[in-house]
């Protein structure tokens, strides 16, 4: 049996590695939609990434969220899942960053806004990182078939979300208006 060797050293080291990996075998089909095609893992590493470095985020909880945030929304992972391999709450706050399918996309992205204030702290600092890294991918690599005015509605749609969460963490939301000023 595998042994854990962070139990005493290094608590959720373990966690964020085993929810780095999960992420990567569920997402390893699929690609980014920027012209750079990149692997798709390595959207929630960046995000895992941006809050270690640039918000100072290091509860592995959050970490190990961020990591599997888009594992129900955009692969073949149900809650169960990941309430059996990773507990009710990190599944809870993949969960709250998770839209709903089934629903319209207008009414999608409107609850987006209208469920960021509530969302608990640990789901705002996941979707704080998600807006970043959104908005910088979008820059980066826009994807071919979005026009400029397509890529200005998104940015003004994800400032309305970060506008509900403010307070969360100011580091975060202050590389996420440094970004936002390059709005096409
Ligand atoms: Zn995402």
């Amino acid at each position: 049996m595998l042994t854990d060797p962070d139990v005493d050293k290094q608590p959720g080291m373990g966690l964020v590695l085993r929810a780095a990996r999960f992420a990567a075998w569920k997402h390893r089909h699929q690609r980014r939609k920027g012209k750079g095609r990149l692997p798709y893992i390595n959207h929630p590493l960046d995000l895992a990434h941006v809050l270690w470095f640039e918000g100072q985020v290091t509860d592995p909880i959050v970490l190990a969220a961020a990591l599997l945030h888009d594992t129900v929304e955009d692969t073949q992972t149900s809650v169960q899942e990941l309430q059996g391999e990773f507990g009710e709450q990190i599944a809870g706050i993949v969960m709250e960053t998770t839209d709903e399918k089934s629903l319209d996309w207008r009414v999608r992205k409107k609850l987006q806004i209208t469920r960021a204030r509530g969302a608990s702290i640990e789901a705002r600092l996941v979707k704080l990182a998600d807006k970043i890294c959104n908005l910088r991918s979008l820059i980066a690599n826009p994807p071919q078939n979005w026009t400029v005015e397509r890529q200005r509605h998104y940015f003004d749609w994800a400032k309305e979300v970060v506008d509900q969460m403010r307070g969360t963490n100011p580091d975060l939301e202050l590389r996420f208006d440094q970004v936002y000023r390059k709005r096409p």
